[in-house]
């Protein structure tokens, strides 16, 4: 455990950035009730349409998306949340393109978060978990770096951004959702009801809600052992030098 060499983090602006909605609560949402309640601003942006992410025969693509986004801002609501954007890029079949970067930069550069949150990309799978992470989960965390870091940053990215307006951005600080991997432990022992709350609002995706509590409970009593917490959500944390 290196967290020790990591100072309390306190962000004003949060920007969650996820391929599809329920990514982030599920990764995240105890931390990221915790620090709304501790005054910070909290937004999302979800790059994918979500349209693939149902199993009943009767559920057509344009009513999921409609659904799932209705289920989003509802969990951004519950964890206490200022909004989420939407990119609708089609679900299944996100890439790393220069075209997702800007648009992913365009949000960065207007939301200006001093902590960004997103999927770990170097997360390809898991034999632990028997666990093949969704390649649009790796594509939205690549992306995402790419933009975070140097594309947000340089006014010389994506000029027609900086004469619309959207002025260069640096993130203070990366936190990578990365369930097997961590160097940083929050303690989310009073915010975990949130999560579970905000997991509820995505009742498309989530049958069993207890069952799920269930194994979101063992998961974050496992992290919480780590550091002396009840229970606790974990990240890669990068502070970006300079
Ligand atoms: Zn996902």
């Amino acid at each position: 455990m290196s967290q020790l060499k990591f100072g309390d983090l306190k962000p004003k602006i949060i920007l969650g950035i996820a391929a599809h909605p329920d990514d982030l609560d599920f990764g995240a949402a105890g931390t990221l009730a915790k620090f709304a309640k501790a005054g910070a601003e909290i937004h999302y942006l979800i790059l994918t349409d979500g349209s693939k992410g149902s199993d009943q025969p009767d559920m057509t693509p344009a009513q999921l998306v409609k659904l799932r986004q209705k289920e989003q801002q509802q969990a951004v609501k519950i964890i206490g949340g200022k909004g989420v954007d939407f990119l609708n890029y089609t679900d299944g079949e996100l890439e790393i393109t220069m075209k997702l970067k800007s648009d992913i930069v365009k949000v960065i550069r207007r939301v200006r978060p001093d902590v960004v949150v997103t999927m770990d990309p170097t997360m390809v799978y898991s034999p632990a978990r028997g666990f093949i992470n969704h390649p649009d989960h790796r594509a939205a965390g690549q992306a995402t770096l790419d933009a975070v870091f140097p594309l947000a940053r340089d006014h010389l990215a994506f000029p027609e951004l900086f004469e619309a307006g959207l002025l260069p951005h640096k993130t203070a600080t990366v936190l990578l959702i990365n369930f097997d991997q961590n160097n940083y432990v929050v303690d989310v022992s009073n915010s975990f009801d949130i999560k579970i709350a905000a997991l509820k609002a995505h009742a498309s995706q989530v049958v069993d809600i207890d069952l799920v509590e269930n194994r979101m409970r063992e998961h974050a009593e496992l992290i919480g052992r780590q550091a002396g917490y009840q229970l606790a959500e974990s990240f890669m944390r990068i502070d970006i030098a300079g």
